[in-house]
């Protein structure tokens, strides 16, 4: 998924394409076990030389599949992303630029006359998927005695309201106090 930037027509380019999870999974190191798995992605974007900068603004749709961090069950969460990027040519910046550039997510550089457009996609999706997955906002989570999960299930334990921040910011004062 590269763009060459000699290839960019003065009116803009338009583009359109989808991907699949194997083709997103293999920008992933191996052995990721992140807890996820993105589907199928749709990408429409609008690429643009701006004098020498390269400006890409699009859409992403991507059916991520998640583990709820209370029941462990799979989910799927659908993502719209809208993202932007303005790339300079690397040639052009010094070095301590480039350093200050690279950290601003919206502002990158490319270097030689091709955009990796796959790389700056597979970004945008994992920097969406969220640290904690939760299936819904209310997930009752399982069970901490006999590990039923609660939102299908009934059991006669009683539950703390470990999921209420509340609850977490209490014990953890109650502990700084001993
Ligand atoms: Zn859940
Ligand atoms: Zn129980």
């Amino acid at each position: 998924m590269q763009i060459n930037i000699s290839n960019i027509p003065e009116k803009g380019l338009n583009l359109r394409f989808s991907k699949s999870k194997e083709w997103f999974h293999r920008f992933l190191p191996t052995g990721d076990d992140s807890g996820f798995c993105v589907q199928k992605i749709e990408v429409s974007c609008f690429v643009e030389k701006v004098l020498k900068n390269v400006s890409i603004k699009g859409k992403i749709k991507a059916g991520i599949e998640l583990e709820c961090c209370r029941c462990l069950e799979e989910f799927n969460f659908p993502a719209e992303i809208e993202f932007k990027y303005v790339l300079s040519p690397a040639d052009d910046l010094k070095e301590d630029e480039l350093e200050l550039t690279y950290k601003d997510l919206e502002y990158n550089y490319y270097e030689g006359d091709v955009i990796d457009l796959g790389q700056i996609i597979v970004e945008q999706v994992v920097l969406r998927v969220p640290v904690k997955p939760l299936c819904n906002d209310s997930c009752r989570g399982l069970c901490p005695v006999c590990g039923v999960n609660l939102n299908i299930e009934k059991c006669d334990h009683k539950t703390q309201q470990i999921s209420s921040p509340f609850a977490a910011l209490k014990n953890f004062k109650a502990n700084k106090e001993r």
